[in-house]
């Protein structure tokens, strides 16, 4: 049976019988019971994203949420060298840029015109601390750091024009967390993987400082500690088991216990590109997105479920039977820097594809409606701009 297959009946099958038939699977999920279910054979699969889909619709019933935005890739320069990243150049590579401040505002207004509310800095950690190359280009343009350059830039662009900023430094001190929070009503850090394993030589995080686990999540930590809305997510299929997927949900989950910050988990799938060190690495099969995706909604019910969609193109709506409730940023303008040979879908085609699962598709904001009051009260910039493209609900005032 193909998977599609195996998805439509478990539609049919959900909406006959309107139960769940396991008792292991009673929500929120324990450690053990997602151990065991992340690895459900192919006949206990119907079941594990029927229990899945249930708990995304007592979470959020009718509604799958995307954020229109702008990539912004201030600096593609990085430290680190992860074996799956096309994205990070050295100093005089071909492809090497840090944007300019006019670059950066031009990106930005074009991404208002079409709509757009969020601008996503994506950027390569702390340069400046290997190269100086980029120490110089900071020099010039009048900043100490990057992550100096990054906070005027999400000014700049919270000021000028009507996008908010969502920026994704990598690791963050305690002072940066609380100076970006003032400039971005919620910021990201991907923890993707709990197993220090992959650290070794050879692995996908070899010669990638800013990739230790503990580091990361002491970030994540912080922010929570601070009240900052944050995004994060587990990156699968880069030498990880699917007991370390587990692990690293349970880290989220339990810092989302503590600090009830964590809007958002994304479920992100490595894919395979001739010019990386991981070039022949099998990628993970739709099955274990799905498993992962599934147990990810269980084992935190309340958050957002995120899976991008051009990682999943063709058939992504059917990650929707496993249970997200959002795509995650979706770009009319620019593309997916990360993933380039991947372009976004279009809205239109989205939009239909979600209806036709039985969805209505609404655009949010980077900061989600029920964190909108968190992100509240720490500058009057940001607070005079996010009221005024706050609409109906939380989500954005023109919502499409
Ligand atoms: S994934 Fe991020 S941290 Fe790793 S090399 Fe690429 S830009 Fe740097």
């Amino acid at each position: 049976m193909r998977n599609s297959d195996l998805l439509t009946e478990t539609s049919n099958r959900t909406l006959d019988s309107g139960r769940v038939l396991h008792e292991e699977l009673e929500i929120p999920l324990t450690p053990g019971t997602a151990r065991r279910w992340i690895r459900a054979n192919d006949e206990e699969l119907p079941e594990l994203l029927s229990a899945a889909r249930g708990a995304r619709d007592r979470f959020k019933v009718g509604v799958i949420t995307y954020s229109r935005k702008v990539f912004i890739p201030l600096t593609n320069l990085c430290r680190d060298y992860c074996g799956y990243c096309t994205f990070r150049r050295d100093p005089g590579q071909s492809g090497a840029h840090t944007m300019t401040p006019d670059e950066v505002l031009a990106v930005a207004r074009a991404g208002e015109k079409l709509g757009c509310t969020e601008a996503l800095f994506s950027l390569g950690d702390k340069p400046e601390r290997n190269f100086s190359e980029m120490r110089e280009t900071l020099r010039r343009l009048g900043f100490r750091s990057t992550l100096h350059y990054l906070e005027a830039m999400c000014e700049l662009v919270l000021r000028e024009t009507s996008l908010l900023p969502h920026p994704n430094p990598g690791l963050m001190s305690t002072e940066w967390i609380s100076r970006l929070a003032a400039v971005s009503p919620s910021m990201g850090l991907m923890l993707e993987t709990t197993n220090n394993a992959l650290l070794a030589a050879g692995a996908a995080h070899d010669n990638a400082p800013d990739k230790i686990p503990a580091r990361r999540l002491r970030t994540i930590e912080e922010a929570g500690k601070q009240g900052v809305p944050f995004t994060t997510g587990i990156l699968i299929g880069i030498g990880e088991s699917p007991d370390d997927r587990v692990d690293a949900l349970l880290a989220i989950r339990d810092l989302h216990l503590r600090y009830g910050h964590i809007q958002e988990v994304i479920i992100q799938n490595f894919r395979v590109k001739p010019e990386i060190p991981m070039y022949n690495w099998p990628e993970p099969t739709r099955g274990e997105m799905l498993r992962t995706i599934a147990v990810a909604r269980m084992l935190v019910p309340e958050v957002n479920i995120q899976a991008p969609p051009n990682l999943s193109d063709p058939d992504y709506e059917n990650l929707l039977d496993a249970g997200i409730n959002d795509w995650g940023g979706v770009s009319p303008l620019t593309p997916d820097f990360i993933n380039p040979e991947r372009p976004w879908p279009h809205l239109e085609q989205l939009k239909q594809r979600t209806q036709a699962k039985g969805f209505e598709l609404r655009q949010r904001l980077p900061v989600y409606p029920e964190f909108v009051q968190p992100a509240m009260g720490k500058s009057t910039l940001l607070d005079s701009k996010l009221n005024a493209v706050i609409g109906r609900e939380g989500y954005a005032r023109s919502a499409a």
